[in-house]
């Protein structure tokens, strides 16, 4: 039998009392359990922590969002009074980047009032410290937000901790991949009948097909699009992505940057799904988003300028230039990040200009202007 942490205990019990778990039962309670949940007690993120994220690998990550944010400000006619919402802001680092740069342009900062969604009470204190010059105030989660005026939105690897239900088709049937118990009263997945109800979301059964849903996004979008339509505004968010829907399953685990079995260190490791952009564009759309198509972070970085950075910062301190090629390489190689994560955006209404760093046709990408 493996070790039992407090949370494999109470999951084992649970399931003792009422059958298996959906794996968003699962990844719910391992996250997000008030008490033992993996994003309520830890500071996962960095160098020396579980792993780490594109604006803790190079400030330009943050950089060239923050001109990102500038830019779509200006198409929304520049307002005197705008809120800044970030979801899952980690340590901070990304919104510290994006406001330094965003500084560079009069009026952005003084109509600003940032939000910051966390769930993470160590994290909102790093935040709080990072973050003290521009006076934020903290929620619990998106749908809380009463806009008074026009909102930007960003969220970098924040889709992709969102529960997610997962399907195969066997014999022309669905089943649903559950968290049970084996014959040694471990905690095993399994096969069974599908229990989360998102039976309309899924595609057509054909053999083999492995097909993943995140029960929540079509909610949240409902919550985006009250919150970008209340007056206007956009929302960008950037993820580890599916290439193609319904080929894998993508659930994983990872603590101290290695990947681990995600039933073994239950409540200790991070839990992460692929993201399905395409599901999130349908979604998005449903509920009267414009939602462009996807770019990778590759293209969306270097449209937007990132090489020209890098150049800048090598330039001024020559000593550290190799560093700043290797971390401009993870972020945009092509076998690194670059290609496997995506950027993905909406925006109300459907007349604001088309987002920089996006494509506006067939194999075209806007700088912006
Ligand atoms: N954006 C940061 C952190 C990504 S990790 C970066 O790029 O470095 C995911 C973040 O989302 C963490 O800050 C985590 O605490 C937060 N989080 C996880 N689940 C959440 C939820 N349901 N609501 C709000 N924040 C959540």
């Amino acid at each position: 039998m493996t070790e039992n942490t407090p949370l494999i205990a109470l999951l084992k019990s649970q399931i003792r009392a009422t059958g298996p778990l959906t794996v968003p039962e699962f990844m719910t309670l391992a996250l997000q359990h008030p008490e033992h949940g993996y994003y309520r007690k830890q500071e996962a993120i960095g160098a020396s922590a579980d792993f780490v994220t594109a604006p803790e690998i190079s400030q330009v990550f943050g950089e060239l969002i923050g001109l990102w944010l500038v830019q779509r400000w200006l198409d929304l006619g520049q307002p005197g009074r705008f809120m800044l919402v970030e979801l899952g802001p980690g340590k901070g680092t990304l919104m510290a980047d994006a406001l330094r740069a965003a500084s560079a342009l009069p009026g952005f900062l003084p109509a600003m009032q940032l939000v910051l969604v966390e769930t993470n009470q160590t994290l909102r204190r790093l935040q709080a410290e990072k973050l003290a010059a521009y006076a934020p105030t903290w929620m619990d989660s998106l749908g809380e937000l009463e806009p008074d005026s026009p909102v930007l939105v960003i969220g970098n690897e924040f889709l992709d901790v969102l529960p997610t239900a997962q399907f195969a088709v066997a014999k022309g049937a669905w089943f649903e991949r559950l968290v049970s118990l084996n014959d040694e009263g471990d905690l095993a997945f399994v096969l069974g009948q599908p229990k989360t109800p998102v039976l309309p979301l899924l595609p057509e059964r054909e053999d083999g097909l492995f097909f993943e849903v995140m029960p929540s996004l079509p909610g949240f979008l409902k919550d985006l699009s009250s919150v970008l339509k209340a007056h206007s505004g956009a929302a960008l968010f950037v993820d580890y992505a599916h290439e193609k829907a319904g080929t894998a399953w993508s659930l994983q685990a990872v603590q101290n940057h290695e990947k681990v079995e995600p039933l073994e260190a239950v409540g200790e490791a991070d839990l992460t799904t692929l993201v399905d952009f395409e599901a999130a564009t349908t979604f998005a759309q449903e509920v009267g988003l414009t939602a462009p198509a996807t770019v990778t972070q590759r293209d969306f970085l270097l449209v937007l300028g990132a090489w020209q950075r890098f150049e800048m910062l090598a330039e001024s301190s020559p000593d550290d230039a190799p560093a700043l090629l290797q971390s401009l390489q993870r972020l945009v190689g092509k076998t690194q990040m670059g290609n496997r994560f995506k950027a993905w955006t909406c925006h109300y209404p459907p007349t604001l200009p088309a987002p920089a760093g996006f494509p506006t046709g067939p194999g075209e990408v806007s700088n912006g202007g």
